[in-house]
């Protein structure tokens, strides 16, 4: 616990939290795992959650329960208040023009369906080109693929540098007239690699081509602006955001979401339905066929204000010194090799040690209570661009230590031991 204290001290000055009360704040992490505290650094895959979303959960089901949109009666007006409610707290999130511009979906992998199976769908043809980049999460890959297979369209992939950086000349080398959709992720969940989504929209804006933009790990590690950067969706997920899992958002720009017919048809998305016919209900509604997870967007919603009451920018710099220390403690150990060494990536570090297997780096770090992600992260193709097969991945969250990367830095020292 010292080191936390001698943490704090220094980042006073960087604006940071205090963090003993903050991890206070999450009940899981005064858990132990065979017999070891856990040292949590697998934030990448899934962030853990403070008490106030737990307990808006609970409150929700305990007090405040029936079914949104729907019945005339106090409960019903209550949850429907309460969820309508969190749809405005993520449009000011995002600063988002109107919280109809906000769709819930059941996580970000959903939010890109969306785009792909309504907007895409309607309006891509065959020759069209769609540019991602070496570095997707296979949810942006997948449902391109499929479309493409379907449409005939043109999938163009824009590089990663060795050392995992975005070249953007090399990105607008890609672009040309038959471009017509530009879909990157803000952060790479691997690499941390920031993409500069700014210049990214403005040149593909330039051939009057759509940008969306995969936020699962970049809001949860900066401020967002929508309006500023002028993109056309931006998705994410809420469970990476230390809300609960089953809730997604995509954020659409009206005049997109005006355009797209429903991909999904059912309740709660029309206006009337009869056999000749149905007429369908504006956004956000069109897209949010059934009864939506309103519960688990009332935990999102604890969850932002969770994050607003520290300040992302106070965790940005929190987060922004722990990778720095990261870059240093790994890069002190022999043998170890990163993978992203962009130095103003995201706190989120991937990498290998030479002569052992990711798995048994990753078993042995288990053993020390460190929870590590070990694998292709979803990735497979940045994978074989970066050479490797799998990676060990430590990713940091607002509630993460020094003490925690130095342990980290030990437990690959001490497989080396027992393996190398
Ligand atoms: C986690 C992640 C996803 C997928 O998130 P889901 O919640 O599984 O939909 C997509 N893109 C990136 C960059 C991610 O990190």
């Amino acid at each position: 616990m010292t080191a936390i204290v001698a943490f704090d001290q220094d980042c006073r000055s960087r604006n940071c939290y205090d963090l003993d009360s903050v991890r206070a704040d999450f009940p899981i992490l005064s858990r132990t795992v065979y017999d070891k505290p856990l040292r949590f650094l697998d934030n990448g895959a899934s962030a853990q959650k403070p008490r106030a979303v737990i307990d808006a959960i609970k409150n929700s089901y305990t007090s405040e329960y029936a079914n949104v949109h729907r019945g005339a009666h106090f409960l019903s007006g209550a949850a429907t208040e309460a969820y309508e409610g969190v749809r405005e707290k993520v449009a000011s999130l995002l600063n988002a023009s109107s919280p109809d511009t906000i769709v819930f979906t059941k996580n970000v992998t959903e939010a890109i369906n969306l785009v792909a199976f309504s907007w895409a769908e309607t309006f891509l043809d065959a020759g069209d080109e769609i540019v991602i980049t070496e570095m997707e999460h296979h949810a942006n890959i997948v449902p391109w693929q499929i479309l493409k297979e379907r449409k005939g369209l043109i999938l163009r992939i824009a590089p990663v540098e060795d050392d995992g950086r975005f070249d953007l000349d090399r990105f607008a080398a890609i672009l040309n007239d038959h471009t017509k959709l530009v879909s990157v992720p803000h952060v790479s969940n691997v690499l941390g690699t920031v993409v500069p989504i700014a210049e990214v929209t403005r040149l593909a804006k330039e051939k009057g081509a759509c940008v969306l933009i995969d936020g699962a790990q970049g809001i949860v590690h900066q401020a967002v602006d929508v309006q500023a950067l002028g993109c056309d969706f931006y998705a994410f997920t809420g469970h990476k955001l230390y809300g609960p899992t089953g809730i997604g958002v995509l954020y659409g720009k009206t005049e997109r979401l005006v355009s797209m017919p429903p991909w999904q048809g059912g309740g709660d998305m029309i206006e009337t339905v009869s056999f000749n016919g149905s007429v369908y209900a504006e956004p956000p509604m069109r897209f949010e066929a059934g009864t939506p997870p309103f519960v688990q967007a009332i935990g999102l919603g604890a969850a932002i204000d969770y994050v607003q009451g520290i300040g992302i920018d106070a965790i940005d710099a929190h987060e922004q010194y722990l990778r720095d220390y990261a870059f240093d403690a790994l890069r002190d150990v022999p043998d170890v090799r990163l993978i992203g060494e962009d130095p103003t990536k995201a706190a989120i570090m991937s990498f290998i040690v030479d002569g052992i297997h990711s798995m048994d780096v990753g078993a042995v770090l288990d053993r020390q209570g460190l929870a590590v992600r070990v694998g292709h992260h979803c990735a497979q193709p940045l994978m074989a661009r970066m050479g490797v097969e799998a990676t060990v991945r430590a990713s940091m969250a607002l509630y993460n230590t020094t003490e925690e990367i130095d342990a980290l830095a030990a437990g690959i020292r001490h497989a080396q031991k027992l393996l190398g």
